[in-house]
């Protein structure tokens, strides 16, 4: 298992373990066969912060846990709430990492955006999460502790999530698909994994190998153009994994699963929104099990993002013509409704800020 050990000189953390290997983490500890049973339910059912709260544990014990292991957790560092009720947090992690997740409030309850990694290597060119690289993956337990930490500040348990935070899940594979298998635990957290999609930028054999693990999650892919020349000026990885390519590991996907896939399109002026285009995506995606989602784009990536480039989204003129076209054509469509515009919320804005406080 090596996603428990990221760096050799740090402890195990406990709350990316399943209940064996929490059994066998603690095992040196010559504890009571329930012991472990007492704690997983704890750090995945419970969401406690650390080892502390554990109150039907001996503090002998409790003591024991925060000395050897290490128990990761998201401690709110910022906390924002917009309008519309979408609440964004930056979350402070125990080597002084910060990540972002953003929960989102729609009619059939709370939906949580996760960061899967401390930044982001894929270099999109809108998106600000990589503007500065990626300081490194996030365990099984820093994705879980975020739906957890916001559980509790909210005071209610959110029932979807959504991998669409920072980072590329795919690109810290072993950690994510860790993090589904103990969310969905039926002793922890017991999130159905029908409910939770994992959003990737496209890359080719994660996907294929997501195809193999026979899970129920939802994949969302990124598309944001519908040919190759755009996708690599816009996308560095479709460098390495063309369109041909991604559609046919897509279609692989959809019938490894039974499920249909989600194609994120976001926006951007001038750039990928027109008639032409709509009409190349839909004959793109024609006769696929799929559902396409038209995201208003966000102005106001990083370094090499769309103030860069110079890209703002599209009007809502140009998002209702490009719907209809794809409509037209049979392709389930809809555009996603923007939340928490009045508090940065797409991912990485307010890390972006924390970085560079405003004057
Ligand atoms: N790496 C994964 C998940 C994180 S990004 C992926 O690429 O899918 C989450 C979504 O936000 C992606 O669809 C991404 O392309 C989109 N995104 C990033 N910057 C954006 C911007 N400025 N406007 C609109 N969508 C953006």
């Amino acid at each position: 298992m090596d996603f428990i050990l990221q760096r050799s000189n740090e402890a195990v953390d406990l709350r990316s373990l399943d209940l064996d290997g929490l059994k066998e983490a603690v095992a040196p500890l010559g504890l009571p066969a329930y012991r472990a049973g007492q704690m997983f339910d704890w750090l995945q059912a419970k969401g406690v912060a650390g080892a502390g709260e554990m109150t039907d544990l001996p503090k002998a014990l409790r003591g024991q846990l925060q000395s050897r292991y290490l128990i990761t957790w998201c401690e709110i560092a910022r906390r924002q709430e917009s309008k519309d009720g979408t609440v964004k947090y930056l979350f402070r992690l125990h080597d002084g990492e910060w990540i972002e997740s953003v929960v989102m409030r729609y009619q059939h309850g709370r939906s949580i955006c996760v960061s899967s990694q401390c930044g982001c290597r894929m270099g999109c060119v809108f998106c600000a999460s990589g503007a500065n690289g990626c300081a490194r993956g996030l365990l099984p337990g820093e994705i879980l502790a975020q739906v957890q930490a916001a559980q509790r500040d909210l005071g209610e348990p959110i029932p979807r999530v959504v991998l669409m935070g920072m980072g590329e899940p795919l690109d810290n594979y072993e950690n994510v698909l860790q993090f589904i298998k103990l969310a969905s635990d039926p002793r922890g957290l017991c999130i159905s994994q029908r409910k939770i999609s994992l959003s990737t930028c496209g890359i080719v054999p994660g996907i294929d190998r997501l195809a193999r693990e026979r899970l129920g999650v939802t994949l969302s892919v990124s598309l944001h153009a519908p040919e190759d020349k755009l996708r690599s000026e816009l996308m560095p990885v479709n460098r390495a994994w063309p369109l041909n390519e991604l559609l046919r590991a897509c279609k692989d996907y959809a019938q490894a699963t039974s499920r249909r896939i989600s194609f994120e399109y976001a926006m951007f002026r001038g750039e990928n929104d027109s008639r032409e285009q709509a009409e190349q995506l839909a004959a793109l995606l024609r006769g696929m099990l799929c559902h396409v989602n038209l995201i208003p784009a966000n102005a106001g990536g990083g370094a090499q993002g769309t103030e860069g480039r110079g890209m703002r989204g599209s009007d809502r003129e140009t998002i209702r013509m490009f719907q209809e076209i794809l409509a037209g054509k049979g392709i389930a469509c809809t555009v996603r409704r923007s939340l928490g515009r009045d508090i940065d919320a797409a991912c990485g804005q307010l890390l972006g800020k924390q970085r560079s406080p405003e004057p």
